[in-house]
């Protein structure tokens, strides 16, 4: 707590000062940022990093491996879908990029399989990457594989399951249907900085 607060406090002396009126702006106007980014929990993938945005560029969502669940309208307390939601039918977006990458915690957790039933929440969220991890393991050569490249693999597969999850959403269909909404798909290598288009 005391190394964010003593970060907190040269954020004030440094960025803020030099962004006062970016901010004050921001404040008076309200936001409207023109993506949307969903991306992983993951302490190494800071998007505003990753993509050198400043405040009010990027609405953000982070959950475990950035996961888009399908549009399911029930009592469940949706978190994603419920941002999906806001950005899309209030801040009217016009792309959403689903941000995936390398060395992801969540991706090996479901490939190494279920654990047996420990813990609450997780194995049931990656479950949304489940269709994403058969099509890495139900393959021929997938034994011949290591571990590393089939988690690299399924990290890619999950991003394109998550764009088709996206487009469940009605209201994400009908934008996307009329031109005025787009989706895309990247990866981040942790190692060397670079980004790879996944399609
Ligand atoms: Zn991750």
């Amino acid at each position: 707590m005391n190394t964010l607060l003593t970060g907190h406090a040269r954020f004030l002396k440094g960025y803020w000062r030099r962004h006062r009126k970016r901010f004050n702006d921001l404040a008076r106007d309200g936001q409207s940022p023109p993506a949307m980014v969903i991306a992983c929990a993951d302490s190494r993938v800071a998007p505003e990093l990753i993509f050198d945005c400043a405040p009010g560029e990027i609405f953000v969502v982070r959950n475990v491996s950035n996961l888009v669940p399908p549009y399911e309208p029930d009592a469940g307390r949706h978190g994603t879908s419920a941002a999906l939601e806001f950005a899309v039918t209030a801040l009217q977006v016009r792309s959403i990029v689903v941000l995936g990458h390398s060395q992801c915690g969540g991706i090996r957790a479901l490939m190494r399989g279920p654990d047996g039933g420990h813990g609450d929440f997780i194995e049931s969220w990656m479950k949304i990457a489940q269709k994403a991890r058969a099509r890495v393991c139900d393959v021929p050569d997938a034994q011949a594989q290591s571990f590393e490249a089939l988690c690299h693999r399924c990290e890619h597969e999950s991003i394109r399951e998550s764009l088709k999850n996206l487009l469940t959403f009605p209201w994400i269909a009908e934008r996307v249907g009329q031109g005025s909404l787009s989706l895309g798909g990247l990866h981040f290598n942790v190692q060397n900085g670079r980004l790879e288009t996944v399609v």
